[in-house]
């Protein structure tokens, strides 16, 4: 194995609280980092950091560990630039804009789904994402639901089974049905190529009981349950989501007292995406509310072709700092341990010996520079397994 280290950091977020100033970021000042293969394996003050084959000088900019984006959906066919253009122009996001992607998905061929999920992932990487979830859901048949989960396999960390997306139109006057499929031949050909499953739990998609049955069926198939939660409305998906052991409430916009408490209190994160809000001019999540209370928080970019088109988790962070309540460094804490937290990994989001060598290198002294010059490409090297990619 070669041993590379990158040295003269000015500030390492390492997300551990044990090393540097004692935050949750645990920062480091003048830091290196060495890596050996495709782990990290020293971090620690610059002027002591063993021998190495290689040496980069970071010449002072700050390294923070690759993003991890624990939610999107990338598995999809066609465009909704027209949708957007309407809603900015005036009319309301509604969950049934989802159709229009299912039909061009429908009728995409393998090999464009294909390229089209590694053009985005290429841009998140571009951009500092390293590790990356993305879902099924614009298929709604047990091929194209199977189909999507497939493709997204050849690409992903992380892959979730979203057949209970919406109710498919071909099951327009029988939602009991269309739960049925997707908890009975559905679940069997898709849970052979997923982790996760997930619901999209709200009005004009699927209501407490059935969002319940669905993930129930997908626990008992091996599947880990995560939740869209209280994006649109507030309804039952948050406290659904802590009762069955949710990896992650996603979305968690209309949250009464009740469900900032069940948060604070269960194993599931709240993931935050104001990609979503951003696109749909909605109101937006109130991160301060949830860290107050002690609930943890997790940042995701939600990028899918409707109603957040963005793959940019610096974009996120900015927005988050911005008009959610949140400092930077819980921003960038939760960008990136917090979304490993939310795939409840402890191999990524953290640049500690042992971890997945995944760092990123920026253009900046600091990584409050991704919320003080937002929309900057401050991404200037990306290392991915211990392989620089960027
Ligand atoms: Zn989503």
């Amino acid at each position: 194995m070669t041993t590379t280290a990158v040295t003269h950091i000015a500030s390492l977020v390492t997300n551990d609280p044990s090393l540097g100033n004692g935050t949750p970021l645990g920062l480091i000042h003048d830091a290196a980092v060495v890596i050996d293969g495709d782990r990290i394996v020293w971090t620690g003050e610059s002027s002591k950091a063993p021998a190495t084959d290689n040496v980069l000088d970071a010449a002072g900019r700050a390294v923070i560990p690759g993003f991890v984006d624990s939610h999107s959906h990338l598995v999809f066919a066609g465009d909704r630039t027209e949708e957007f253009n309407a809603r900015m122009s005036g009319q309301p996001y509604r969950a049934g804009g989802i159709r229009t992607t299912v039909a061009a998905t429908r009728a995409a061929s393998d090999d464009d789904l294909s390229a089209n999920v590694a053009r985005y992932l290429a841009e998140a990487l571009r951009q500092g994402t390293t590790t990356f979830e993305t879902k099924s859901g614009y298929g709604l048949t047990v091929e194209d639901e199977a189909r999507a989960l497939r493709i997204a396999g050849r690409h992903m960390d992380e892959v979730t089974y979203l057949g209970a997306h919406i109710v498919s139109p071909d099951y327009a006057d029988d939602p009991a049905g269309y739960v049925d499929l997707v908890t009975g031949p559905m679940l069997d050909a898709c849970a052979p190529h997923a982790r996760w499953i997930d619901v999209f739990c709200e009005q004009g998609a699927f209501d407490g009981d059935q969002a319940r049955a669905i993930l129930t069926a997908g626990r008992a198939k091996g599947l880990h349950p995560r939740v869209h939660a209280n994006q649109l409305s507030y309804g039952p998906g948050v406290q659904l989501a802590v009762e069955l052991d949710a990896a992650s409430a996603d979305h968690c916009t209309h949250l009464t007292d009740a469900d900032v408490d069940a948060l604070a209190q269960g194993n599931t994160v709240a993931t935050l995406l104001p990609g979503a809000e951003f696109s749909t001019r909605a109101e937006w999540p109130d991160a301060r509310r949830l860290l107050d209370a002690g609930a943890t928080v997790a940042l995701s970019t939600d990028c899918n072709p409707g109603s957040s088109f963005t793959s940019s988790v610096p974009f996120c962070i900015a927005l988050a700092v911005r008009d959610m309540g949140m400092t930077p460094d819980e921003a960038v804490w939760a960008a990136t341990a917090g979304g490993a937290a939310a795939l409840r990994r402890t191999d990524v989001g953290r640049i500690t010996p042992g971890a997945r060598a995944d760092l990123v290198l920026l253009d900046a002294p600091s990584h409050v520079h991704l919320a003080y010059r937002p929309g900057v490409p401050l991404v200037s090297a990306v290392w991915r397994r211990g392989e620089r990619v960027v």
